[in-house]
């Protein structure tokens, strides 16, 4: 069988930074730090950073006062900035600028009077971070359905959307809050973040030259499963798969050609670990598609790592 892998694939300057920001902040303040939900959609990247000594909490009623908390890549409501305030945390952002960018734009849109219509998926926590971050009113859509069910909107409008969304949604859905709302006002340039829109390009190229693709992601990765689903509207039979245990020999059966890419939160050694166990089905080709190279990458959080070290400092004075 032949493999071909995708480029670019795997992880993204936003998801290397919020680790890089848990791991410095180990080393800077010591175990334990709370980190506010999965830093990013991964669980062996989670499991790893517990095992070093990051504590993960789903609530901050959860986290002793006074703590060291890290927000993670997918960003938070403000109420939760206040609440972190409230309880004296020392927090450390981990927010994707990308993601703060969009939460920034959506401000802008509301202070300016305007109804704010986000394009995502309900639930997801960059969704409920961006609905958080707008003051005003504030509407959700994630399809063209949605957008047929609002009730009529007068007056100012404007739109911002998730950035792991799949770039051909998110187009057929701006077109139509256009169509309905010939007002309405978006960013510039779209929201879609350069890594999704890189995975999902090489994704596109990668279904006119293989007979399946799979994805190595987590089920609650938005920008993974929007992977999977690009394949598989192209005629793709496309797995997505938490790591290789969950590979199985079956799907192989009269594939020659197969396509292994990974969502933006997926370490790449989950990558190599996939090929190892294609290997026990027989000879392997490994090769890799020629992509975009991507030289992205975010500055840390320099001022409140270093608000982390020198108080840890004082009260290690102090003891
Ligand atoms: Fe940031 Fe994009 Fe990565 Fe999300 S997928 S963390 S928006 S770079």
């Amino acid at each position: 069988m032949d493999v071909v892998l995708a480029q670019p694939r795997g992880f993204c300057a936003g998801v290397v930074r919020a680790i890089e920001i848990v791991e410095r902040a180990l080393a800077l303040h010591g175990p334990p730090v709370y980190v506010l939900h999965e830093i990013v959609h991964n669980r062996h990247v989670v499991e790893d950073l517990r095992r070093r000594g990051a504590v993960f909490a789903e609530d901050l009623t959860a986290v002793p006062p006074g703590a060291a908390i890290v927000f993670s890549a997918h960003g938070v409501p403000r109420a939760t900035y206040e609440a972190a305030r409230r309880r004296e945390l020392r927090v450390v952002d981990a927010t994707c600028p990308l993601v703060a960018k969009v939460h920034g734009q959506a401000q802008r849109y509301s202070r300016s009077g305007a109804t704010v219509i986000v394009v995502g998926h309900a639930g997801h926590e960059e969704v409920r971070g961006t609905l958080g971050s707008i003051d005003g009113p504030v509407l959700l859509v994630s399809s063209v359905e949605d957008v047929a069910a609002l009730p009529p909107l007068e007056g100012e409008l404007a739109y911002v959307t998730q950035t792991t969304l799949s770039v051909d949604d998110t187009r057929d859905v701006i077109a139509a809050l256009r169509g309905r709302f010939p007002q309405i006002v978006g960013p510039d340039v779209d929201d879609i973040c350069y890594a999704t829109q890189n995975r999902q390009a090489a994704v596109h190229a990668l279904s006119e030259r293989v007979d399946a693709l799979i994805v190595v992601g987590a089920r609650n990765s938005s920008n993974s499963n929007r992977l999977r689903e690009l394949a598989a509207q192209r005629g793709v039979p496309a797995w997505l798969v938490d790591d290789a245990s969950q590979i199985e020999p079956a799907w192989f059966e009269g594939i020659s050609v197969v396509g292994l890419t990974a969502g933006a939160s997926a370490p790449e050694r989950l990558v190599q670990g996939v090929i190892e166990r294609l290997r026990e089905f027989g000879t392997l080709r490994v090769r890799e598609m020629r992509g975009i190279a991507e030289n992205v990458s975010f500055g840390l959080p320099e001022e409140a790592l270093r608000a982390l070290a020198s108080r840890n400092a004082r009260e290690r004075r102090s003891a």
